[in-house]
């Protein structure tokens, strides 16, 4: 059996921030940088990175991009400051389907549009930040089709040059997900735990299509397998 590379998607697939507390994470940020009142154009962060999220904030703020370095490290002092475990929902199975790839043989790492230090921020809030150690962020590139690629560059690392894209199964909750799967070669599965239904996600044709991340022992061994 080949070793895999298993990538997690975090919002949505193994963790839900609660509504919210987005919104007034953002109300702070642009406080602290001196703005009384934010302009939010944006309907939706699902499957989006952070690098994209915060150059359209920055844009339709009137802030200039040279503020993108200012603005990620109050957000990440924000973040860190703010988000507490009950701000979280660890959706259910995602420890178990952690545990059970890691035991069976292969690797487990994230794919994810969250800058890094969001992202083990939110892991850390959640209990699950000690099952990771690599990965790509959203502070890599505006275009999530591109993570992929960088994630195989560190699965080449830990598991060796052997690693194909094939060999690489992107778990996440929205189309995007999926499309960068498919951009690099790699098996997607879409689950619906996020905000797309399972019907959405089906229109974008994963590989799989789960509903959840529980009793990994009936939908895993397949995926792996295969
Ligand atoms: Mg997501």
């Amino acid at each position: 059996m080949r070793p895999k590379f298993i990538l997690y998607d975090i919002d949505g697939t193994l963790v839900s921030i609660k509504s919210g507390f987005m919104p007034g994470l953002i109300d702070e940020l642009l406080r602290r940088l001196g703005r009384d009142e934010a302009i939010i154009t944006d309907t939706s962060f699902a499957g989006r990175t952070d690098r994209d999220i915060f150059s359209r904030l920055l844009e339709s703020n009137g802030l200039d991009t040279s503020a993108f370095d200012s603005l990620k490290e109050v957000y990440l002092q924000v973040l860190d400051e703010m988000l507490a475990t009950d701000h979280l929902i660890t959706h259910n199975g995602a420890e178990r389907s952690i545990d059970f790839c890691t035991t069976s043989g292969h690797a487990a790492g994230l794919l994810t549009g969250n800058f890094e230090e969001a992202a083990f921020t939110k892991l850390n809030r959640a209990g699950l930040d000690h099952y990771f150690t690599t990965g790509a962020f959203g502070g890599e590139h505006h275009d999530r089709n591109l993570l992929p690629e960088v994630a195989f560059e560190k699965g080449r690392e830990l598991i060796g040059s052997s690693l194909q894209p094939s060999d690489m199964i992107i778990i996440g909750d929205t189309p995007n997900d999926i499309g960068c799967a498919k951009h690099f070669g790699c098996v997607s599965v879409a689950v619906s735990t996020g905000s797309y239904s399972a019907d959405q996600l089906s229109q974008h044709k994963p590989d799989y299509m789960i509903h959840t991340l529980d009793k990994p022992e009936e939908w895993l061994p397949q995926i792996l397998n295969n």
